[in-house]
């Protein structure tokens, strides 16, 4: 009897893992397609500077239009994309397509609004990265000074003196680099110290619960102390609640992002954002 149900067992895994194969190669075949036949979309989530009130940077966040599945996030296929090398030429896009746009807003006079773009491991470790992006900046016209580029801890720790040559060269154009979820990776003291980064972005995790009473904003408190001890800036991220917002703001968060502030928006909608927030400024004095 055991032992059949042993059989019964390995057929129901057998069963399991071969879906589970078949999903991911149907996924895989899905993704290459969807580059082919450009099935991505950019939104933007704007970042809030709390010193002016103004909206000064809009992160890229991609999204994939499936035909079957609708607007399917990140989480669900940036994973694949990594394990694949898909990544590479997903990532190219999102770097191409973000600039081209915050061009074409700056054409359009929307002014001092900054562009954040996410970097995968995979993109970051090519040799010929620097290059491409200097290409890119050249291509689209943006302004070097325009582009942040958002790491996370495990790239800068990945191969810490490649990344550290990557990070200065690309600075040394005009490019800035922000370290995104900060402190839910090996937080390792020593490359904030050693690279010449401009923002830490608290991660949501942390923003979430900082009325919760379990350390969480004592662990803002100190990130913040420490990023501007290190002369750097800080983002909060993930901030949906009044109370979150005054917390950071009384600790000295200089600017926040969440959907306090906004949601990812579509590219339309953000520079009908942006705009508006222009003609605003524009009508009336600063408070
Ligand atoms: P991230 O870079 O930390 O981006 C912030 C994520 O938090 C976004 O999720 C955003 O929609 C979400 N978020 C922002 N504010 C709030 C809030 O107040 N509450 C809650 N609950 N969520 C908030 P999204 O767009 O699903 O992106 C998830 C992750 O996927 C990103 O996290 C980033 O790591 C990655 N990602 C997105 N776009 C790209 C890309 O172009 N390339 C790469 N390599 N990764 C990307
Ligand atoms: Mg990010
Ligand atoms: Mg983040
Ligand atoms: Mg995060």
């Amino acid at each position: 009897h055991a032992k059949s149900m042993g059989k019964a067992n390995f057929q129901f895994f057998r069963e399991v893992f071969q879906e589970e194969a078949e999903q991911r190669l149907a996924l895989e075949a899905d993704l290459r397609r969807a580059i082919d036949e450009k099935q991505f979309i950019l939104h933007y989530q704007p970042q809030l500077d709390l010193l002016d009130n103004r909206i000064c940077c809009v992160e890229a966040l991609i999204r994939w239009q499936h035909p079957r599945r609708g607007l399917v996030g990140p989480f669900e296929f940036i994973p694949m994309a990594e394990e694949t090398g898909l990544i590479a030429r997903i990532g190219n896009w999102v770097l191409e397509e973000s600039c081209r746009q915050m061009a074409e807003w700056r054409a359009r006079g929307i002014d001092g609004v900054r562009l954040a773009v996410n970097l995968s491991p995979a993109q970051f470790a090519d040799p010929g990265f620097p290059e491409r992006i200097a290409n890119i900046l050249t291509r689209t016209g943006l302004p070097a000074s325009c582009l942040e580029l958002e790491i996370t801890e495990s790239i800068a720790m990945a191969s810490p003196v490649e990344t550290e040559k990557v990070i200065r060269r690309l600075v040394s154009e005009g490019v800035s680099f922000s370290i995104d979820d900060f402190g839910t990776g090996y937080s390792s003291l020593s490359y904030l110290r050693q690279f010449p980064i401009q923002t830490l972005k608290i991660d949501r995790s942390f923003v979430k619960d900082v009325d919760a009473g379990n350390g969480a904003s004592d662990i803002c408190e100190i990130s913040i102390l420490l990023a501007h001890k290190l002369g750097l800036d800080v983002v909060g991220e993930g901030v949906e609640t009044p109370e979150q917002l005054d917390f950071l703001r009384r600790v000295g968060c200089e600017k926040v992002q969440g959907f306090l502030v906004s949601r990812p928006l579509s590219a339309e909608s953000t520079e009908q954002a942006l705009g508006a927030y222009r003609l605003q400024l524009l009508s009336q004095a600063p408070e």
